[in-house]
């Protein structure tokens, strides 16, 4: 076993399994004795034990030395850590009307209780104290590195505020939580609510496995015998894409963009206008001009100028790229006797098709190669060739749903690393997306304590008795989450707070888009996109013909991208009062990058999750590809090396990159692995967009 950090000592008489040793297998939640009411108690607890533990810290009559503060805070919490990873694995992954509920009250304790801590003189008095004089600390690199992000994470909070901008600022954060949890369950709300049949005469373009995945989801709502169309990405982007009813794409796409702007009590607009306000004040009162400048200090980007900078460089040969795009779409619509303008509905529609002519090759060809199991095994087995990490089914680990599979992650010498948990169905109490997560992190302050890590993905399942196939994106979103994944499975550091993906948001995504490369190596799908049915390889013609399309449409993708991203660090620049109506602000944005008007945002922000459920990527969304920068250039470094897995190369990207987590300068890890700092040409050369004549 390997958490020896001991069982959380709790009275026995509690009957709350979320206060005992756990003694499951691996000491994993137990998820079936884990019921709702089991949550207020757990928390109540883990906030009073934490607090004490804090209390604990600030009275210690002793000096302030990095053991006694650094390291005793790194030790608090572990009640905390444990009862919210697993109720917000739930509240996400497999949610109720009850867990929403307690959802709400949660977050306003969680603000109330970190709050205090946050803006404690006295704590941060000590950890300052030992800030200025690091130099003679005598510090390991790695605790060098975690007094200066404790150091900053409490000046950022406002640690250093005088009383009464402490307690405004206590409020705000408060506000700010309930309105990021408003803007989640409104976007739920809206996505639960609508759905929309397929009868008999409505099926035209959509194959087999696509009515499949929707007969699971009618199935689902209690519909058996019928098939629905609900607005989770994996079902709307491919039917915008296939269906040759335009009148039905209209109908699908106007719901998709209108979710959290429909005037009903699931309206996000009134959520955005009071969440910039407030961020806008908490940065004013630590002393930054806007939200951005505030937000980007603490990133690799470090302003809203690189940011901008970036951006602009793109956007450019993106968008030139999507217009002539745009212009080839329209004549195909009128080759075809089609006597209409392109409109944002027919997009994808058109440009499948005209892919389909120029690269002779579709996702409905493809699909049937790539049945999830055989990526899953892909993904796998692309980690055993570069990190010599193995993977073992196991049946006894208590999971939060039947369709979620559980498996142990052996390192090359057989020592155990961590569980895996794969939760890859859509269903109605997941909410949308795909996202890493996890229910314990890694981390060997007392003993080595293994990760539980969780990939959570919503892609249809198959029909009965056929496997779930993949669309190629879907393929590329598994190994994406899977390279988050090894970011918290590879995680080797001594300091929780420093552990896997505990990293700049512009850095996280460097290990996930990075792992997407080999999902599109001939090599690996050789070997495991083979056909569901008859086992047979995937046909060599038809890889070449899916890779050469991968480049095809990037002018749409880039554009849907960088305009949501550009939009994103525009909330957060611009004086909150003069925003206004956040649709008039969207759509005068929008008019100033001249953003063609047959292409929409990626997310429009009244479903924009990523920066207003909370504000983790609030004008941090261009991280995505400040990340793609980093992993295009990277997985040059590979190809250099003419070998998709040369073992050097790829323990210098273990060491360097999945292992190190927070544990070092990004900056400074990228150059370790790279031998320089990254450079962005490789991302538009990938992308197809170096060719464009307005990018010369
Ligand atoms: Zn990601």
């Amino acid at each position: 076993m390997t958490d020896s950090s001991g069982p959380i000592a709790a009275p026995s008489a509690s009957g709350n399994p979320l206060l005992e040793a756990w003694t499951t297998p691996f000491e994993t939640p137990p998820f079936s004795q884990i019921k709702p009411e089991h949550f207020m108690p757990a928390f109540e607890q883990a906030f009073a034990d934490h607090a004490a533990e804090i209390a604990a810290i600030v009275n210690d009559p002793a000096e302030p030395d990095f053991a006694n503060t650094v390291t005793a805070l790194e030790r608090s919490g572990k009640l905390l850590n444990r009862v919210a990873a697993v109720f917000y694995d739930l509240v996400s992954a497999h949610s109720s009307p009850e867990l929403l509920k307690i959802d709400e009250q949660v977050s306003l304790r969680m603000a109330r209780h970190w709050n205090p801590i946050m803006m404690n003189a006295v704590l941060f008095g000590r950890v300052a104290a030992l800030h200025d004089k690091r130099a003679s600390l005598k510090l390991t690199a790695e605790e060098k590195r975690l007094l200066e992000r404790t150091y900053t994470r409490f000046h950022r909070a406002g640690a250093g505020l005088d009383a009464a901008a402490k307690a405004r600022m206590a409020e705000i954060n408060e506000q700010l939580a309930q309105l990021g949890t408003s803007f989640s369950h409104h976007l739920l709300g809206d996505e639960q609510e609508w759905f929309m049949e397929l009868g008999e005469g409505d099926t035209d373009g959509l194959p087999a496995s696509f009515l499949a995945a929707a007969k699971a989801a009618a199935e689902e709502r209690g519909m058996p015998g019928k098939a629905v169309i609900t607005l989770s990405r994996s079902f709307v982007e491919p039917f915008l894409k296939m269906s040759g009813r335009r009148d039905l794409r209209e109908k699908v796409y106007r719901a998709f963009i209108a979710r959290g702007d429909n005037g009903n009590a699931n309206d996000n607009n009134a959520v955005i206008g009071e969440i910039l306000k407030l961020r806008e004040e908490s940065a004013r009162l630590l002393g930054y001009p806007t939200f951005a400048a505030y937000r980007l200090e603490d990133s690799m980007a470090k302003t809203p100028e690189a940011v901008r900078g970036l951006l602009e460089r793109v956007w450019k040969p993106a968008r030139a790229r999507a217009l002539a795009d745009r212009d080839d779409l329209q004549a195909l619509v009128t080759e075809e006797g089609g006597n209409f303008k392109l409109a944002p509905w027919d997009w994808r529609y058109y440009a499948e098709k005209l892919r389909q002519r120029r690269a002779d090759f579709d996702d409905s060809a493809i699909k049937p190669y790539l049945a999830l199991d055989n990526m899953i095994a892909a993904a796998f087995d692309t980690a055993t060739r570069l990190f010599g990490v193995s993977f073992a089914e196991r049946k006894d680990v208590p999971v939060w749903h039947p369709d979620v599979r559980v498996w142990e992650v052996k390192d090359a010498d057989g020592s155990h690393r961590g569980l895996f948990y794969g939760d890859y169905f859509a269903r109605p109490s997941k909410r949308s997306g795909a996202w890493m997560t996890s229910l314990r992190d890694q981390q060997k302050l007392d003993g080595n304590v293994a990760p539980l890590i969780i990939n959570v993905c919503n892609f249809a399942k198959g029909a009965e008795g056929e496997p779930s196939l993949l669309s190629p994106d879907d393929a590329r979103t598994l190994f994406h989450e899977f390279g988050h994944g090894l970011h918290g499975m590879l995680s080797n550091v001594t300091y929780p707070s420093l552990s896997g993906t505990s990293v700049f948001t512009d850095f996280v995504e460097l290990p996930s888009q990075l792992y997407e490369h080999w999902q599109e190596q001939p090599q690996v799908l050789r070997q495991f996109a083979r056909h569901y049915q008859t086992g047979e390889p995937l046909p060599d013609d038809l890889l070449q013909r899916f890779l050469k399309a991968r480049k095809f449409n990037q002018g749409f993708a880039t554009v849907e991208f960088v305009s949501s991203a550009l939009l994103d660090l525009e909330f957060h620049t611009q004086p909150a009062a003069s925003i206004g109506a956040v649709r008039d602000f969207e759509r005068k944005e929008l008019e100033k990058i001249g953003m063609p008007e047959e292409i929409a945002l990626r997310h429009r922000p009244t479903q924009f999750g990523h920066i207003f459920s909370g504000d983790h990527y609030a004008s941090g969304y261009y991280s995505y590809m400040w990340s793609e920068v980093m992993d295009a250039d990277a997985f040059g470094a590979f190809e250099e090396a003419g070998d998709i897995f040369a073992p050097a190369v790829a323990k210098r990207l273990r060491d360097d990159i999945y292992s190190s987590g927070g544990s070092r300068d990004p900056e400074e890890a990228y150059i370790a692995f790279r031998g320089r700092a990254p450079e962005p040409d490789a991302l538009l050369r990938r992308r197809g967009l170096l060719d464009t004549p307005e990018a010369a």
